[in-house]
């Protein structure tokens, strides 16, 4: 049986539990895999999208770096291993075995599945699978810690970290293959629109159901990896990856009509105005939610049911006028 000493094996459970970022732990998980089970090579293939089942090969410990591009009996087995939540064993073309094993957080949502060229080793695949729970558990204990407890949104207390990640994207683009892609990030802020009247004539009960409703509305209509926070009482937040502005208008605009024409039991018809802004390199979070914020109060002023562009507002000399007729401040 293979046998690691205790001590090796506590230091990697400290280093791993030391993480609190998902990149961070995955990149300690399989050093923690590397050293403990001396495989040939681990890989992780994280589960990008849960509806086009696509991965992207995120963390590569030994072995020859593979191409970016999963072969597609690969892709296969990584599906599989996901659907049936078993192990699989796969044969890469050089004829080396790659023990796939999936990994899954909380309500045993996919998240990624860990390739570990195996070794002829005894025990080696239980100290693997033991150690996986260890780092599945603890996923889960992250994913908690980042999210909204009545929504199951990520929570306000994430926000700053993620906005950070994704200046630093735009920052980096030029050097992504998203440039060539033409991509870029928006922020935008959503305020359902006289929502005290929901609690006044509903009660505070039957307004956080709303609340719940409206959250599951905003994760069936937007995509897979876009961000979605819950920012305070009934305002919310997402990070959108679009080509231009005038796509994350009509995605945005598509999700107020899909709210306005939602039925919520006994209150019905609610709606939601939105501001949006552009996030640019080096921006500050602070900025881009002050921007989004102009604009959301523009919505809010021009009739609520819309959605307000902060750049477009600006190029239209809408926030221009509304200063020089001496109307609402709005910086
Ligand atoms: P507007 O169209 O201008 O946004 O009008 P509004 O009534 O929605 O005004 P505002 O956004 O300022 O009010 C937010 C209200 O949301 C205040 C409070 O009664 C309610 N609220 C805030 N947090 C919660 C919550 O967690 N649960 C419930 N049920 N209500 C909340
Ligand atoms: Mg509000
Ligand atoms: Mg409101």
């Amino acid at each position: 049986m293979y046998s690691p000493t205790i001590q090796g094996v506590l230091a990697k459970l400290i280093a791993l539990t030391s993480e609190r970022d998902v990149n961070a732990l995955e990149i300690s998980l399989a050093h923690a895999l590397f050293e403990l089970v001396a495989p040939g090579a681990v890989a992780i293939y994280k589960l990008e999208d849960v509806h086009s089942k696509k991965f992207a090969l995120t963390v590569m410990e030994g072995g020859d770096v593979p191409s970016a591009q999963i072969p597609a009996d690969l892709q296969h087995m990584l599906e599989q291993c996901v659907a049936t939540g078993q192990r699989q064993q796969y044969v890469r073309q050089d004829g080396e075995t790659v023990t796939l094993y999936p990994v899954s957080c909380a309500k045993n949502k996919p998240l990624a599945v860990i390739g570990v060229t195996a070794p002829e080793v005894a025990g080696f695949d239980q100290i693997t699978g033991m150690l996986l729970q260890v780092y599945q558990n603890f996923i889960a204990l992250i994913n908690d810690n980042e999210q909204d407890t009545l929504t199951g949104l990520l929570n306000r207390k994430t926000f700053e970290h993620k906005v950070n990640k994704v200046v630093t994207r735009v920052q980096n683009r030029h050097q992504r293959e998203d440039d060539a892609l033409g991509l870029h990030y928006y922020m935008a802020i959503f305020d359902i629109d006289h929502f005290k009247l929901v609690n006044d004539r509903y009660g505070h009960l039957l307004g956080d159901e709303v609340l719940l409703l409206f959250a599951q509305q905003m994760t069936y209509s937007l995509r897979d990896h876009d961000l979605l926070f819950r920012f305070g009482g009934e305002e919310f937040v997402a990070i959108f990856e679009c080509h231009d502005q005038q796509e994350m208008q009509m995605v945005l605009d598509r999700f107020r009509e899909r709210v306005a024409e939602f039925e919520f039991p006994q209150v019905g018809r609610i709606t939601v105005s939105a501001g949006y802004t552009e996030i640019m390199a080096y921006d500050v979070s602070s900025h881009i939610i002050d921007r989004a914020d102009v604009a959301l109060y523009y919505a809010k002023h021009h009739g609520r049911n819309r959605v307000c562009n902060y750049e477009r507002l600006v190029a239209e000399g809408a926030l221009e006028n509304k200063r020089n007729e001496g109307g609402v401040e709005l910086f």
